[in-house]
């Protein structure tokens, strides 16, 4: 007794600034102070990608707005580690933007200097040293290698391809009915057509889709669809201080400045209309009572995360039908692998030799001395968030001391050490084929607009912020501004 007496008032001292129990629920302003209620054209739920460059354009087309974002930062997937030792900048999420005009201009609004990725590379700097182990046994894996022209005439007859889709370039805008090659598994349609060697190519440069080779193929060309296939040639832009968080950090500013960002709070209760949105949120300063006429979500649209949005049942039903892999980053140290060394993992009894899912992919070089970046993946499944970080820590560990073993004239055997790590799950959100075959991606984007409700992000778009923020731009925004 005496026990659950301290639980209870232990609960009532973690919740009591947080809601006092007439706002629980209460959506009604009159019931509310008015320093508490916040009335804005928009509001936007996500302060990621999307999420913050929606938030600046509407801003700059002279809507009010407000950001909810979950975490005390802007930025999502977007994160930058400083190396204590060096101060150097470790972008360990998001590194490269597709040279094209809304990326462009969002760097120069923002103020943040992009150059042409490898640009500044030092030409004095120790050459890279490529290794292909089996994380399994650490053993050294002889990878099917196409050549340069191989490489470049598969993907010429892909993007040929691709032509055929124009719209797939800017969403996934599907033909009715859906094609028999954008759902059949990849592995499929690049046998059949002849372009296997575009595939570790596509491997490394997309990690995070789960297995590559089963997943339908519309979900390779909404990332790999024309932009990307032209970065290719003409190459990516990054920072010029390699600190792609820099954009966040001038944003959160930006928005605070104007009590346009709410940090650390979550939305927990909302009433959607055709004419208002309504959310109780929750925030560091207490509850809030936002009034809105739109309300645009960027998070990522699986129920977990919806459930204080009052669903309809199709946007219930539609959302449930996701799918999404996890995929997890980490920076190492005490790996006892050199400074220069980046190892993928491969698989030598598998096609393609692509690993089994779930597996670490690599092991690579931050530019830090004694520090590597490691990344991990898993399969695609409905679970919202597949694997336990702990399991996915221990199995990385576990993965490098193997190479170590493996390798002792190269390795050092060490204790490898988490610097940083973060899960990026539930990453790349997507339908299976048959839902995919059966009009699901039409069901999704007839969502936007329901209940004064739009939709973004990488579930609407693709796993890439150039695209994300294009599509903001040019699908979204212009429907949700419509009489606003
Ligand atoms: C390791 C890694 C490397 C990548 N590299 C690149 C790259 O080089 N180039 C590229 O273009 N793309 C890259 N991507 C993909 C890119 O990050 C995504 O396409 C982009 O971030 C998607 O934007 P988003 O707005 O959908 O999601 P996010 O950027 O993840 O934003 C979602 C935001 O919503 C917040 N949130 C979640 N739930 C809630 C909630 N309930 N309430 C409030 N807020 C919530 C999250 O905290 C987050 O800030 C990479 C991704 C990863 C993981």
């Amino acid at each position: 007794m005496r026990s659950s007496l301290y639980l209870i008032a232990a609960l009532s001292v973690c919740f009591a600034p947080v809601f006092s129990t007439s706002h629980k629920y209460d959506l009604d302003p009159k019931n509310w102070k008015p320093e508490d209620v916040i009335t804005r054209d928009v509001a936007i739920v996500g302060g990621g990608s999307s999420g913050t460059y929606s938030a600046l354009s509407l801003k700059d087309k002279g809507k009010s707005i407000i950001v909810i974002e979950k975490k005390a930062r802007m930025g999502g997937h977007t994160e930058t580690y400083i190396d204590p030792a060096t101060d150097k900048p470790l972008d360990m999420g998001v590194i490269i933007f597709h040279n094209i005009t809304v990326v462009r201009n969002y760097f120069k609004r923002m103020g943040v200097e992009i150059i042409a990725f490898g640009s500044d590379a030092d030409p004095n700097a120790p050459a890279e040293k490529a290794a292909n182990y089996d994380a399994t046994t650490g053993k050294e894996v002889n990878v099917k290698i196409f050549s340069e022209d191989e490489v470049s005439a598969a993907f010429k007859k892909y993007a040929e391809i691709l032509d055929k889709y124009p719209k797939l370039d800017d969403g996934m805008f599907l033909p009715d009915p859906v094609p028999e090659d954008l759902v059949m598994p990849f592995g499929e349609f690049v046998k059949k057509h002849d372009i296997e060697a575009v595939l570790d190519t596509m491997f490394n440069y997309n990690p995070g889709l789960g297995d590559i080779l089963t997943g339908p193929t519309v979900e390779q060309m909404r990332v790999f669809g024309k932009t990307l296939v032209n970065s290719l040639s003409t190459g990516f832009l990054t920072t010029k201080h390699h600190n792609n968080s820099e954009v966040y950090t001038k944003a959160t500013s930006e928005l605070l400045s104007t009590n346009s960002l709410l940090l650390s709070s979550e939305v927990v209760h909302t009433s959607r209309t055709d004419n208002e949105v309504k959310l109780l949120v929750r925030t560091p300063t207490g509850p809030k009572l936002i009034l809105s006429k739109k309300l645009l979500i960027s998070i990522p649209p699986k129920p977990p995360n919806l459930h204080p949005f009052s669903l309809l049942p199709t946007e219930t039903r539609i959302f449930s039908t996701l799918l999404n892999a996890g995929y997890y980053t980490s920076i190492l140290s005490h790996t006892g692998i050199p400074d220069t060394t980046r190892i993928i993992n491969y698989s030598p009894s598998t096609p393609h030799n692509f690993p089994v899912l779930p597996a670490i992919y690599s092991v690579s070089p931050t530019g830090a001395p004694g520090l590597h970046f490691a990344y991990y993946g898993s399969l695609l499944g409905n679970e919202t968030y597949p694997l336990e970080d702990e399991f996915v820590k221990s199995e990385i560990i576990k993965a490098v001391k193997t190479m170590q073993a493996a390798h002792p004239d190269m390795f050092n055997a060490s204790e490898p050490e988490f610097v940083e790590y973060s899960s990026h799950a539930p990453f790349y959100a997507q339908f299976g084929a048959e839902d995919t075959r059966r009009g699901m991606y039409g069901e999704l984007y007839g969502l936007q607009g329901l209940r004064s409700t739009f939709w973004t992000g990488a579930a609407f778009r693709a796993q890439d912020s150039s695209l994300c923020w294009r599509f903001s731009e040019e699908v979204v925004l212009p429907m949700l501004l419509e009489g606003l």
